[in-house]
């Protein structure tokens, strides 16, 4: 009995060992987080194109484990007149940005830009009126422009892209962050009326 049982010892210590050195050899850098593309398409962005740009390379300034880049169409940029600028993630880095022409005249298109692919990077909403905060949103009102994230902000992001933690941020529509401008509202109220007027 002894002697299959040692056999058994040394066999698992040098399946043990084989596969510690075959980890490595298929781990080069196991301890740096990897870099990741978020490629952003702004074919439907109309006057938001280049906002967009700018919001994408101020988010690159700002982290070090994303790049935006317009190398496919993990986030789509679009725009729309009137019910609200938002974001639609459907995974870490992926979904839809719709920006409202009408609160883009009342509120920093820039700001709204960097907020919203802000929630696509994986960041809620932090309705506490602070301007320094990008993700406070229309709280900080018509007269805040920042369009940069806070340092706590920008490294929420670059802890979500680690490698470990890709998969913890869900699904969500992320609506209501930008309150609607006075006009958009009196549409509302008459939309029938107005849909005429503006067909
Ligand atoms: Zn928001």
């Amino acid at each position: 009995m002894r002697k299959p049982k040692l056999s058994r010892i040394l066999a698992t210590l040098a399946a043990a060992t084989l596969a510690a050195l075959g980890a490595v050899a298929v781990n080069p850098a196991p301890a740096s987080a990897a870099v990741r593309n978020v490629c952003y398409n702004i074919s439907q962005a109309g006057p938001f194109a280049n906002t967009a740009v700018q919001a994408a390379a101020i988010w690159n300034n700002y982290t070090n484990n994303i790049n935006m880049a317009q190398c496919g169409s993990n986030l789509r940029i679009t725009y729309t007149y009137g019910g609200g600028s938002y974001a639609q993630r459907t995974s870490l880095g992926n979904g839809r940005v719709v920006i409202d022409y009408n609160q883009a005249q009342q509120y920093s298109a820039l700001r709204i830009m960097t907020h919203e692919i802000g929630h696509i990077l994986g960041l809620p909403d932090n309705y506490n009126g602070n301007c320094a905060i990008l993700m406070s949103g229309g709280s900080a009102g018509t007269s805040c422009t920042n369009p940069y994230p806070s340092s706590a902000e920008a490294s929420r992001v670059d802890s979500l892209f680690g490698f470990a933690a890709r998969s913890a941020t869900p699904a969500q529509v992320f609506t209501g962050s930008w309150p609607a401008a006075a006009t958009v509202g009196a549409q509302r109220l008459s939309h029938g009326r107005s849909r005429d007027a503006t067909a």
